[in-house]
Parts: C-alpha cells; structure tokens; sequence
C-alpha cells in the first residue's frame, strides 16, 4: 500500500509527488498517456504574475508567482531560467491597467529599456523546461502508466483500479473526465496551441502581449499561446486546424516584434483546466448525495460553513490553474503537503466545496 496515489502526472500532480516524496512518504503516480502529456507538455511554461488591478486571483498569483520563481530557482535550477520579462499594454485599457500595477505592486521592476509605444511594465520572469520539470518532480515516485477506471474506498484505503491501493489520494486530471464524478465539479478545456520557430530575429527578454515571445535559445523562439474555447478534442466534431492556428500565433506575435526568415519547427497543443470563478481548485471532495441527505444545514446563508459537509475521506483534488499552471502548481502542491501531512487548513476561496455550494443555492 502506498501513502498516496496521484492521478496525473501534469504539472499539478508532479508538483505534489514532489512535495511529498521529499517528506518521505511513498507515492505512486498514474497517468494515461504519461509524464507531462496533457495540458503541461504543450506549455510554453512562462513564469509570469497577473497584470491585472486588482482581485483574488491576481493575489493567489502573484504569491504563487513569487513563491515559485524561488521554488524553481533553488530545486530545479538547471530546468528553469531567470529572464527578463515585458509585459505590453495592448490598447488604452490595458495601458492604463499597467500604470496602476506599477504604481502599486510590491514586485521590483526593472527599468528596460525598449522602444515599445504602449506601456510595458518590466520585471525578472521566468521560463521553465515543462517536459524535463514535471519528470524531474515525479522521479522519486512509482510512476504506472495507465488510465484509472475506479476509485473505491475501504477498509480505510483507496483502492484503485482493484490493484493498487493508498491511504490517500490526489486527482490531478486537468481538464479530463473526472474519476469521481460529481454535479457540482465543472471544469473548462481551453484549447491552446503553441509554436517553436527558428528565425533570424533575435529577442533577449520574454515578451508579453497578444502572445508570449520568448527570448532567443540557439536562434529559436517560442511563441504561444492561442485561446480556442471552441475546439476540445473529446468533443469536437471536425479536426483542429492547424495551419488556423499557427497563422494567428504568427500574426500576434508580429505585433509585437518583426520576425524574419521564419521556420517552424514544432507545433504543441493541449487543454488548458479553467474553473467557472477562474480560481483554482484545492482540497477535498464534498460528497453531494450524503451532505444534502443530513437535512440540516443552512444552505440559505451567505456564509456557509463548508465544515458541516461530508467529505470523501482523504481524496483531494488539484486543478483549474488555467494559463498559470507553472506559476500556480509548486505553491499550491506546498499547500496541500501541509494540509494532508500537518493539518493546515486550505483557504475556503479555493476549496472545491464551494462550487458545491453554489450548485446547492441554484436548485434551492
Ligand atoms: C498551449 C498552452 C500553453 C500554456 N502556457 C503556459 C505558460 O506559459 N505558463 C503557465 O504557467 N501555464 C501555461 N499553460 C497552462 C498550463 O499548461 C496548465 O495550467 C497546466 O498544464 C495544468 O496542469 P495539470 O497538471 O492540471 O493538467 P495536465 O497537464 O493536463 O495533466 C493532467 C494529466 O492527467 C492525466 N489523466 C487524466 N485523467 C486520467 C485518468 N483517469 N487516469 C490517468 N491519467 C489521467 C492526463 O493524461 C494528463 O497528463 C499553457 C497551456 C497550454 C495548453
């Protein structure tokens, strides 16, 4: 029996076999494809807080941002580059939403020079090997690759697939079908795609606008990445097209920066996991059917108390990081270490149940 069991191995799930291998505690890792094959693998994995003015998820973001550059800096340095970012205001909104940011981030800025027209804010980034990070994270793990059926809890353990077992257990299934399936968990596939290009152009900083430029590694830039709520390749009845893509990532990126003697090198799509309030999801599962069969709880208030709730017995989920999964997984992996290992409470603003709240209020 293990300690745990994480399902994914994307960014999300490899961020907690880290953080609880590191403790010692014996984890096994199951995905369907394998390491990084899912939303993850496609990243161009930007390192980046959210230029926006305000709210809670540029809050999460920015102490996920500031958290994780150090994370990566001091764990896996040899996977991710410090690199100086700009960000670029795309019109007279945008322009003035930065020159509020500058005025009132904590963040040092950076006085780039650059010969942007717009407002730019300029700052230390960072840009992570997506594919080399969540392999490296899930070393010290059993990795299984294999698509989990079932999930059934007894005799106070998980038993999964009717082969393995754990005491607890961690589903990190991005924008996939869930395992356990639940009315009030709904998540949404982002498509994205994104483009590896050879060019003569040259580009030192990891640039910002209507997509993300990165800076020039043996004369290869990296250009991601397209939002297409329209495609999802489960449901979706006519193929994705490609070259569509590839156009538009290519047209974005040349309002930003000239680029000469084009080749592409790679193209790489996959789903992005973006929860309905656009906040991530962490923390253990209500069970529906048993919570609204107690009968007396209040679901009239506006201030539930999400402690009253059944819950599935140590089954945590991780998800709906949306484009911030690299900024977001290593914070929120710590999180749930010390949720699952030393009790800490994780904050109600990203705990699943209130979706299950939320769904309870609409029936009422
Ligand atoms: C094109 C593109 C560019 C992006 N760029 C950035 C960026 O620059 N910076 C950034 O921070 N984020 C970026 N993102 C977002 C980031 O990639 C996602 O937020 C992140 O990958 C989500 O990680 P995850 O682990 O939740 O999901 P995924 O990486 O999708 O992992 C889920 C895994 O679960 C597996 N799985 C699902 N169901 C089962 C099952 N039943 N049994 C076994 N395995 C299962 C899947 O095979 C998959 O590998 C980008 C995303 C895309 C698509």
């Amino acid at each position: 029996m293990y300690d745990v069991a994480v399902i994914g191995a994307g960014i999300n799930g490899c961020s907690v076999a880290y953080e609880l291998t590191t403790q010692e505690k014996s984890v096994i890792v199951f995905d369907m494809e394998g390491v990084a094959s899912g939303g993850s693998g496609a990243a161009g994995a930007f390192i980046s807080p959210k230029f926006s003015k305000a709210g809670e998820l540029k809050e999460i973001i920015h102490d996920a941002f500031v958290y994780s550059i150090e994370f990566y800096e001091k764990n896996f340095p040899h996977l991710f580059k410090k690199v100086p970012l700009i960000h670029i205001a795309q019109d007279e909104k945008s322009d003035e939403i930065l020159k509020y940011y500058k005025k009132t981030t904590d963040l040092k800025l950076n006085n780039t020079k650059n010969d942007f027209k717009n407002e730019t804010v300029c700052l230390d980034g960072g840009i992570v090997d997506a594919f080399g990070m969540c392999n490296a994270m899930c070393k010290s793990a059993k990795f299984v690759k294999s698509k989990v059926n079932s999930l059934v809890y007894d005799d106070d353990m998980w038993v999964i697939d009717e082969v393995y077992s754990a005491k607890t257990v961690v589903m990190a299934t991005g924008a996939y079908e869930q395992v356990i399936k639940e009315p009030y968990i709904q998540l949404r596939g982002i498509w994205g795609h994104r483009i590896d290009v050879k060019t003569t152009t040259k580009n030192k900083n990891s640039l910002h606008q209507f997509v993300s430029i990165s800076p020039s590694k043996d004369g290869v830039l990296a250009i991601g990445a397209t939002h297409n709520v329209h495609y999802h390749p489960q449901t979706s009845k006519e193929p994705y097209d490609i070259e569509q893509g590839r156009a538009e990532l290519l047209d974005k990126a040349s309002k930003t920066i000239n680029l000469e003697n084009i080749e592409l090198i790679r193209d790489y799509t996959g789903l992005r996991s973006g929860s309905f309030d656009y906040m991530p999801l962490l923390g253990q599962l209500v069970i529906s059917k048993e919570t609204l069969a107690c009968g007396n709880i209040n679901f009239k208030t506006k201030k539930p108390n999400y402690e009253e709730y059944t819950y599935y017995p140590n089954l945590y989920m991780i998800n709906g990081n949306g484009g911030y999964g690299f900024v977001l997984a290593p914070y929120l992996a710590k999180i749930l270490r010390e949720h699952i290992l030393a009790g800490k409470k994780i904050s109600k603003r990203i705990s699943p149940a209130r979706f299950f709240f939320r769904w309870v209020k609409k029936k009422l």
